[in-house]
């Protein structure tokens, strides 16, 4: 039986703390999709459709790596995918309380599906969605932290936005 995965997370945007996680989870699984999720409740910068079209671009030389966006419960979306877990990425010890919480009510949700937390690579442990764009609208450098294209789109979005 093929075991399948969903990484979710908002990606806004993709980072290569985040590449790193679904790289690994690879390892562990036979296909990886990553969720993107709507979020309307945040302030994104990139809108759905771009931080998809984003994450696939980044992601197109894996084959065992798909990307879908979703809305709606993140277990359904598991669900509707076939996936036996959920993949999350821990940095620091503030990252475990809220993902502790989010893992029960999901565990709660539907029992059968297991979350995986993967422990950053020690390289990304700093780095986050938001301090990227915090840094790359200050017009600051964030190479080796984002996929080239990441950072393209990020200057493009600045850039559009003016001082
Ligand atoms: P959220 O889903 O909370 O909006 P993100 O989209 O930023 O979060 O991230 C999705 C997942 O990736 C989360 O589990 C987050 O903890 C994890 N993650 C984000 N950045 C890193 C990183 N640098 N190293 C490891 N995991 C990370």
């Amino acid at each position: 039986m093929e075991r399948v995965a969903v990484y979710p997370g908002t990606f806004d945007p993709f980072t290569n703390g985040h590449l790193d996680i679904a790289v690994r989870a690879t390892k562990l699984f036979d296909r990886v999709i990553i969720g993107v999720a709507e979020e309307n409740y945040k302030d994104n910068l990139f809108s759905l459709e771009e931080r998809v079209s984003l994450v696939r671009e980044v992601v197109k030389g894996y084959d065992r790596i798909a990307v879908t966006g979703f809305f709606g419960l993140l277990v359904d979306f598991a669900v509707a995918n076939g996936a036996i877990a959920v993949v999350r990425g821990l940095r620091a010890v503030s990252d475990f309380e809220y993902e502790f919480q989010m893992s029960l009510m999901n565990k709660k949700l539907r029992e059968d599906i297991e979350t995986v937390f993967l422990m950053t690579s020690s390289e990304y442990a700093f780095l986050s969605s938001r301090i990227i764009k915090q840094i790359a609208s200050l017009n600051g450098c964030i190479d080796g932290l984002v996929p080239p294209l990441v950072e393209a789109a990020l200057r493009r979005k600045f850039a559009s936005k003016g001082p």
